[in-house]
């Protein structure tokens, strides 16, 4: 039975990568977000296309179990976001956000989806998170990202999810600029200070750390031979989470910490392809690998 429900872009990418550029591949928060949660509990994605966006892609989505009846198709053209990587894949430049349909999007969520206990509030307008709030009826559990455009452009309105959100996962740059803070510890502390309850800081490929319940957890980066693509890294954690908590029934400070770990398990299988490559095609037996590597990787002697 569907458990999770994630709000977000549905997008084509134009990406600019060291290996070459890849135009209007698969792309979007949502879509990151909701094949990674699929890999522990089943997901529903809310969101826009346009008469652009092709079935195949839909169908990519639904083979993986994600029910799409809350994707709507708009007048007009997708969302389109074109980006630029740095040779070391460490840095990237936004070259083009067009919102096409997403700017009058008015998400609207199916009946039967309106009691689902996880809600994933993936990277869109603040102002569009807001809406999907209001129409649950009582969720066990708000998973929030963003990303700077909307720090930048809407924030009022991002002040108004935080305060409605179980936790906040944002990355360092961002939760630098959010915060006004420079120093992890004081940027947290900010940013928990802002309304959730949880605040998860991620740190590219140094990991991620958790800062809940008074206490600290640092997850590592799993060390990677091979890295492609990075897009969708961040929407591929934060799905991966909160599925492992739907999966798990639990929201409790232990299970978080289970959750970062998981969640970083599928975003490094994600950044090993183009778009969502990697994502689309990965399979339980090697993610059950990658999660024991990662606790090998923190393993030490009481
Ligand atoms: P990430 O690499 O985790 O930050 O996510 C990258 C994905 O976010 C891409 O697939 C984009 O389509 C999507 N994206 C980029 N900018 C925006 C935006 N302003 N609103 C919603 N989604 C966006």
């Amino acid at each position: 039975m569907t458990q999770i429900l994630i709000v977000g872009s549905v997008a084509f990418d134009t990406l600019h990568l060291p290996t070459g550029t890849f135009p209007r591949v698969l792309g979007g928060s949502a879509t990151y977000a909701s094949l990674a949660a699929s890999n522990f509990a089943p997901s529903a994605i809310v969101g826009v296309v346009g008469t652009d966006f092709p079935a195949a892609a839909v169908s990519t989505l639904q083979e993986r179990g994600i029910d799409t009846s809350g994707l709507e198709v708009g007048d007009g053209l997708s969302f389109h976001w074109e980006g630029r990587y740095t040779d070391d894949l460490l840095h990237r430049t936004t070259l083009a956000t067009d919102l096409n349909v997403l700017a009058t999007f008015d998400p609207k969520i199916p009946d039967a989806q309106r009691e689902l206990p996880f809600v994933m509030l993936g990277n869109i307008a603040p102002a569009l998170q807001l809406s999907v709030l209001d129409q649950m009826k009582a969720p066990r559990f708000v998973v929030a990202d963003t990303m700077n455009f909307w720090i930048d452009s809407a924030r009022a309105d991002l002040d108004a999810v935080l305060k409605r959100v179980d936790l906040l996962v944002i990355n360092e740059e961002e939760a630098w600029q959010l915060s006004g803070e420079r120093h992890v510890g004081k940027v947290a502390r900010a940013l928990l200070s802002m309304g959730p309850k949880g605040v998860v800081v991620k740190r590219g490929e140094y990991g991620a750390m958790l800062f809940h319940d008074g206490r600290i957890f640092s997850a590592p980066g799993y060390p990677l031979d091979l890295v492609v693509d990075p897009t969708g890294a961040g929407d591929a954690f934060a799905g991966g989470l909160v599925g492992h908590l739907a999966r798990l029934g639990r929201v409790d400070h232990d299970g978080l910490r289970a959750a970062v770990i998981h969640g970083s398990s599928v975003a490094s299988f994600c950044v090993q392809g183009v778009s969502i490559d990697r994502l689309a095609s990965l399979d339980a037996g090697a993610l059950q690998d990658r999660i024991a590597g990662f606790s090998e990787l923190v393993r030490f002697p009481a």
